[in-house]
């Protein structure tokens, strides 16, 4: 019989993807197989668990296609040689005195929400590669993936994972020292130290009693530069000592206005993973596991409903779930299709009616509408093809964004008040007589009104 196991996972690799692939199948190395077991060797017992909760039925399917009963596959777990810290629970011995000045426990991370675990993570194809890296690291802090940087959206799940990670460390790797912190509290903490006085605490806490750095939001720092260069150094220290660092941003290093280039660089050591916008299967799932931890009555049909309502972040997903529960129970309905559709069907309205619409809002849309430049919008080009985009995109700023005609005038590369009033009274009155022009405005209006949060 040709090597089943192998050419099941052959048969898997396009399914999963190359990433997935070399994470989580590729490390368990085939110690022997024939037709009833397959035997396996998993680097550590998080990768073991890992693949047995994600993919040994994919596996297992595989094979089936294949033979007509698939192997029993039973995985012993390498001795961990490369961690930093040995097993600790379950053994009955008594662990030898920690050296004196060595804790062996380190007390529990502060400021990691409990509720941020892996176990309450749901997977999907937006966040698959995120979440693999952050088990990764969790398992192995230090050798897998330094940094590990995650970007993406609001709301997505950057954060959560950042927990999850810091949670799982401290619970496989008692001894290690976890730092968690947002960058803005990096850099107020840095400024303190500065000034009261308390730099050597201050380094001694983030460049030598720590042996994970979890950092979130760290594109905060960028264009501090004092912060910066002290946030350059921890790095290097900590990094130099094999320490593991792992940080979240809103977008990728190279996108961080006035990141300096030294410390971009660094962030593109490791890995830089993104995390996208669920798809419908996961908001599903993610509502779902929601409503049973709060136990919020709410039927299949009316989850999958309410997730195709919601789409564009989680934190909104589940505030939206939040509200449809409340307004249940103070009215004593149950939640059906129609209750959702009433809750929400207001509350979208008055949302988009408080979201502000901004003038560069306006100008984006009104740009990539007519593919001009912002940059013509705001320049002196008198032709007609941008002179016309521009008038009406400041007539849509005048009706939209409450902002005035000097301020208009300012945000369009410092143009007098009188320029934007005169293009203010022509599009009102071009538009009477002229129907394109009309509908062109409609369409744009309707784009920017219709927009479930302007860009700031
Ligand atoms: P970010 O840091 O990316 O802005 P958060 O990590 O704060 O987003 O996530 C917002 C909310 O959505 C949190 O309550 C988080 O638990 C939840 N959430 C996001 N993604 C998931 C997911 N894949 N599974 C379960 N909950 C999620
Ligand atoms: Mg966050």
């Amino acid at each position: 019989m040709t090597d089943l196991w192998t050419e099941a996972l052959r048969g898997l690799q396009p399914r999963l993807g190359r990433e997935t692939y070399d994470l989580w199948l590729r490390p368990l190395e085939l110690l022997d197989a024939d037709e009833t077991r397959v035997r396996l060797r998993a680097p550590s017992q998080f990768m073991k668990e890992w693949f047995e909760n994600h993919y040994l039925a994919a596996v297992l399917d595989e094979m089936r296609s294949r033979v007509a009963t698939p192997p029993a596959i039973e995985i012993e777990v390498a001795i961990d040689m490369g961690t930093p810290s040995p097993v600790e629970p379950s053994v009955s011995v008594p662990v030898a005195p920690p050296a004196p000045g060595k804790p062996a426990r380190a007390p529990a991370p502060a400021g990691l929400a409990d509720r941020y675990r892996f176990d309450t993570f749901i997977t999907g194809a937006s966040n698959e590669l995120a979440a693999s890296a952050a088990a990764a690291v969790a398992d192995e802090p230090g050798q897998r993936f330094n940094p590990l940087l995650l970007y993406g959206g609001v709301g997505l799940g950057k954060t959560h994972l950042l927990h999850a990670v810091g949670h799982a460390i401290h619970d496989k790797h008692p001894r290690l020292r976890i730092v968690y912190l947002s960058a803005e509290r990096f850099m107020n903490e840095f400024i303190s130290a500065v000034r009261y006085n308390q730099f050597d605490e201050f380094r001694k806490r983030y460049r030598e009693d720590c042996d994970v750095l979890l950092i979130d939001d760290v594109q905060f720092i960028a264009g501090r530069d004092r912060t910066m260069d002290e946030f350059f150094h921890v790095f290097n220290a900590l990094y130099e000592a094999g320490k593991q660092i792992m940080v979240t941003a809103d977008r990728t290093p190279s996108d961080m206005q006035g990141m300096e280039e030294r410390l971009t660089s660094r962030l593109n050591w490791g890995l830089v993973a993104d995390v996208k916008a669920p798809d419908l299967e996961t908001r599903v799932a993610i509502l779902r596991q929601k409503a049973e931890q709060d136990r919020i009555g709410i039927p299949d049909d009316v989850c999958v409903y309410l997730a195709t309502l919601v789409r564009s972040n989680v934190r909104e997903l589940e505030g939206a779930l939040v509200r449809v529960a409340t307004f249940a129970s103070l009215k004593g309905k149950p939640i059906t299709e129609a209750f959702v559709r009433e809750v929400l069907g207001e509350s979208a309205e008055a949302e988009r009616r408080s979201a502000p619409i901004t003038v560069e809002a306006v100008q984006k849309t009104v740009a990539q509408f007519f593919s001009v430049r912002i940059a013509d919008l705001k320049g002196q080009r008198r032709h007609k093809g941008i002179a016309r985009p521009r008038m009406i995109a400041m007539y849509l700023c005048r009706e939209l964004t409450g902002a005035s005609f000097p301020e208009i005038g300012l945000r369009f590369g410092g143009k007098d008040h009188s320029t934007v009033i005169n293009a203010c009274k022509r599009m009102s009155s071009i538009q009477q007589e002229d129907p394109e022009l009309r509908a062109t405005i409609t369409q744009l209006r309707a784009q920017l009104v219709g927009a479930p949060l302007a860009p700031r």
